[in-house]
């Protein structure tokens, strides 16, 4: 259930005065009790508030289960996404490891010539680079990325949901947001793990 702009700000206020009575609560919003009253009663009913007689109201803490899943169903990747870390193709690996260090980041995307997305370097990837006898100074990042059409994206406009769903699917760490430009597929953002988990922490507090 959605909450309306009125229902938020006195939900706001009990959490921050309560218990506090209705009458308290429309004096704060310049409103009269009755106008308040609906709202009041879809809060209690919809467990955010309990009322007690000359008490007042006061915040449960407890979400409903519906109004948390409720919740985290309506978060959409741009609330969330973090900043990408791009890089050109023919990067080496050397420059990219250190990138990443610098970066405190745990994957890197490729770019080519046109900005459009072009691979996906993770943390293995770069460590499986410098294996094997390559001149990691020399060697581009493109010889070890994941490269198009595997690579796994995901949308601004995506349900962070479908996002989380792709990471656990396909096992990986992160998905490049990208926007359409005139058939190219410019970076705009990242999802990652902890931007998930720091959804649920948000969410819990
Ligand atoms: P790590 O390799 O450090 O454990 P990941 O689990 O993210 O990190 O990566 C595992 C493999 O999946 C790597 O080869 C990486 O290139 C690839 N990979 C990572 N993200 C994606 C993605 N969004 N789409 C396709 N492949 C990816």
């Amino acid at each position: 259930m959605e909450l309306n702009e009125r229902q938020e700000k006195i939900l706001k206020i009990v959490k921050q005065h309560g218990p506090i009575t209705g009458s308290k609560i429309a004096e704060q919003l310049s409103l009269t009790r009755a106008t308040l009253r609906p709202d009041l009663a879809i809060l209690t009913m919809s467990g955010y508030l309990d009322a007690r007689p000359r008490v007042g109201y006061f915040y449960t803490g407890k979400e409903s289960e519906e109004v948390m899943s409720s919740k985290i169903r309506n978060i959409i990747v741009s609330d969330v996404q973090s900043v990408p870390i791009l890089i050109k193709k023919d990067t080496s690996i050397y420059e990219a490891i250190v990138k990443m260090f610098l970066e405190d980041v745990g994957t890197l995307y490729a770019i080519d010539e046109d900005n459009g997305l072009a691979g996906v370097i993770s943390r293995k990837d770069l460590l499986r680079g410098t294996m094997g006898g390559n001149d990691i100074e020399k060697t581009p990042v493109s010889v070890i990325m994941t490269r198009k059409p595997s690579i796994t994206i995901c949308y601004p406009n995506d349900l962070l949901i479908y996002a989380a769903n792709q990471l656990i699917e396909k096992q990986i760490d992160s998905l490049p947001v990208v926007e359409n430009h005139d058939g190219v597929e410019r970076v705009i953002g990242r999802i990652t793990k902890t931007n998930i988990a720091r959804v649920f922490v948000n969410l819990m507090e």
